[in-house]
């Protein structure tokens, strides 16, 4: 009885296997690549651009209640239904969006696949007529020159 590829196999059997090892050895991935998303609320200004920008809707934002501290505002990006395109980082104004290398998403639970933030958005006081009429009067000013 023969047994063409006993010797492949056996060789086979010693030799290094050529797929990568992952996950048993992590790979890098390569820059520019657009993996989960990463939010600054410290950098968002509520503009809403990203939402805007966002095809499948992944983005939401809520607005709590507004006080004397300002407006509680909540932003989430959902990864279920991103698509990594990164339209939302290129448009923000701030800079708040990034995507980053981490590729690896796996999750259990599908809320594990959403990225949060929240921040105090201040709400600047409103202008007394006092203010009212010395900007008018600053405008004329310079008019006038
Ligand atoms: S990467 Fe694209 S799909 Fe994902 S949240 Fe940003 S705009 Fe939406
Ligand atoms: S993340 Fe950027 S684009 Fe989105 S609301 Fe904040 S500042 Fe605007």
């Amino acid at each position: 009885m023969k047994f063409p590829y006993a010797g492949n196999a056996l060789k086979d059997f010693f030799s290094k296997p050529s797929t990568e090892r992952y996950p048993k050895v992590k790979k890098e991935a390569p820059k520019g690549y657009r993996g989960k998303i990463s939010y600054d609320p410290e950098k968002c200004i509520a503009c809403g651009m990203c939402i805007r920008v966002c095809s499948p809707g992944a983005i939401t934002m809520t607005k709590g209640e507004k006080n004397d501290e300002g407006q509680l505002i909540e932003m989430k990006f959902n990864l279920n239904s991103c698509t990594f395109c990164q339209m939302c980082a290129d448009f923000c104004p701030r800079g708040a969006i990034k995507l980053t290398t981490q590729y690896s998403m796996i999750a259990t639970d599908k809320n594990e696949l959403v990225v949060s933030g929240s921040f105090i958005k201040k709400i600047p006081p409103k202008p007394t007529v006092k203010t009212v009429q010395q900007s008018k009067a600053k405008t004329e000013a310079s008019g006038s020159k």
